[in-house]
C-alpha cells in the first residue's frame, strides 16, 4: 500500500522528466539568414583586442552586412551581394584584404581571390595580384568575361587593365599594423633558424618583440583578417566568395586556398561555402567542396557536414581555422577550431549579428 502511495506520488514527476518526443522538439536550432561573412579566423581574444579595434572591426562588419543586403533586398542575385559585401570589407584597413593586407617577405601586398556561382556553377578566381584595387572584382571578371577560372599575377594585372578595373599603387594596401607583423615574423623566423642551425648559442639570439602566446602559435597569428561571404538571393540562389592578403611572409609567390575553387570558396545549389585559415591545410583537404561533398553523398545536415570538416577533418590533419557556410534553406553554420573568428550574418528581415569570440 505504501509502495502503491510511493508510486503514484512519483508518477507524474517521472513523466515530467522524460525527454520530449522528437516531433515536439523545435525544427532547427540553427540561426538563418540571407547573407554571412567572415573577416578571418585566428588568435582573437579579448585580451588581445582594444576597445576601439573591436568597436571598428563590428562597424566594417555590420557595414559589410548591410551592403549584401541591400543588394539581395533590391532584387539583387547572391553574386552581387557576395560581391558588395566583400568590396567593402577588402576597402577597410582592418582586415587582411585589399587595404590592410598582409605583407610578403619582400614588403608587397600581394592579393589572391574566388567567386563562385552556385546557380550556375561557374567561377572566377584570381592569385598574386599587386594592383587591382579590389580582387574580388576581378574574381568576378575572370568569370564572366574570360573562359577561364584562375589567372595569376601579371596576366591577371593586365586583364584588369583590359576590364578598366581599378588599378593602384602596391603602397594603397600597405598598413603600419601589417608591417609590423611582417617584422614580428622575419625577427621570427631569424631566430628559429639560427636556434636550429646551432650557429648561435642561446645568448646571441636577439630580443625579439613578440608576445609569448605569438610564438606558441605562430600559424594563427600570422593569418588572421582574410575576408569572405556567402548569399541567398530571393531566387534561391546561392554564391559564395573569399580574399586575402595570404599569410605574412609569404614566399616565392605562394598562393593559398583563397583563390581555390573547392578549398577556399565552394557553391552549387544546395550549400555556398567560404574558408579561412592556414590555407595549405584547406588546399589539402578541399575544405569548402568536403562540406557540399558530404551534404550530398552522406546526406549530412549542413551544419553535420561543416562540423566534421573542420573538428574532424581539418583539426585531424594539424590544420587551424574555419568556415562559413549557408544552406539553400538559410541555415548558416560557422564552425572554426581557433581563439575566435570575425563572423556575422543578417537575416530576412535586415537583423544583423556579428561575433567575434568564441564564447560569443
Ligand atoms: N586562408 C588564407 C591563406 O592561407 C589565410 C587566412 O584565411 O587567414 O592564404
Amino acid at each position: 500500500m505504501r509502495l502503491a502511495l510511493l508510486f503514484c506520488l512519483l508518477l507524474p514527476t517521472s513523466l515530467m522528466a522524460q525527454p520530449n518526443p522528437p516531433d515536439t522538439l523545435p525544427a532547427s536550432v540553427e540561426p538563418r539568414a540571407v547573407l554571412v561573412i567572415h573577416g578571418g579566423a585566428g588568435t582573437i581574444r579579448r585580451d588581445l583586442l582594444d576597445e576601439a579595434s573591436e568597436a571598428s572591426i563590428r562597424a566594417a562588419l555590420t557595414t559589410a552586412l548591410e551592403a549584401g543586403y541591400a543588394e539581395i533586398q533590391g532584387g539583387a542575385s547572391a553574386m552581387d551581394a557576395v560581391t558588395a559585401a566583400i568590396t567593402v570589407l577588402e576597402d577597410s584597413p582592418r582586415f587582411n584584404a585589399g587595404r590592410g593586407a598582409v605583407f610578403t617577405a619582400d614588403g608587397y601586398a600581394e592579393l589572391d581571390a574566388s567567386i563562385m556561382d552556385g546557380a550556375t556553377g561557374e567561377a572566377g578566381a584570381i592569385s598574386g595580384v599587386r594592383h587591382v584595387k579590389n580582387p574580388i572584382l576581378l574574381a568576378r571578371e575572370v568569370m564572366t568575361s574570360s573562359p577561364h577560372v584562375l589567372l595569376s599575377g601579371d596576366g591577371a594585372e593586365e586583364f584588369a587593365l583590359l576590364r578598366g578595373l581599378d588599378l593602384v599603387p602596391n603602397r594603397h594596401f600597405h598598413t603600419d599594423a601589417r608591417r609590423e607583423a611582417l617584422r614580428r615574423v622575419l625577427d621570427q623566423q631569424r631566430a628559429q633558424q639560427q636556434s636550429e642551425s646551432g650557429a648561435a648559442d642561446h645568448e646571441a639570439i636577439p630580443e625579439r618583440a613578440v608576445p609569448e602566446w605569438q610564438l606558441e602559435h605562430p600559424a594563427p597569428w600570422r593569418m588572421t583578417g582574410t575576408v569572405g561571404a556567402v548569399a541567398l538571393d530571393n531566387d534561391g540562389h546561392l554564391a559564395a566568395g573569399t580574399s586575402t592578403g595570404g599569410m605574412t611572409a609569404k614566399r616565392y609567390g605562394r598562393i593559398g586556398d583563397s583563390p581555390i575553387i573547392g578549398a577556399g570558396t565552394f557553391a552549387n545549389e544546395a550549400v555556398g561555402v567560404s574558408s579561412t585559415g592556414h590555407g595549405e591545410y584547406f588546399i589539402r583537404n578541399v575544405t569548402a567542396y568536403d562540406i557540399a561533398a558530404r551534404m550530398r553523398y552522406l546526406g549530412e545536415s549542413l551544419a553535420q557536414a561543416a562540423e566534421a570538416v573542420i573538428h574532424e577533418t581539418l583539426t585531424e590533419s594539424g590544420g587551424t581555422g574555419g568556415v562559413i557556410a549557408l544552406g539553400a534553406d538559410g541555415t548558416v553554420t560557422m564552425p572554426f577550431n581557433t581563439p575566435g573568428m570575425y563572423r556575422g550574418y543578417i537575416d530576412e528581415d535586415g537583423t544583423v549579428t556579428v561575433l567575434l569570440y568564441r564564447d560569443e
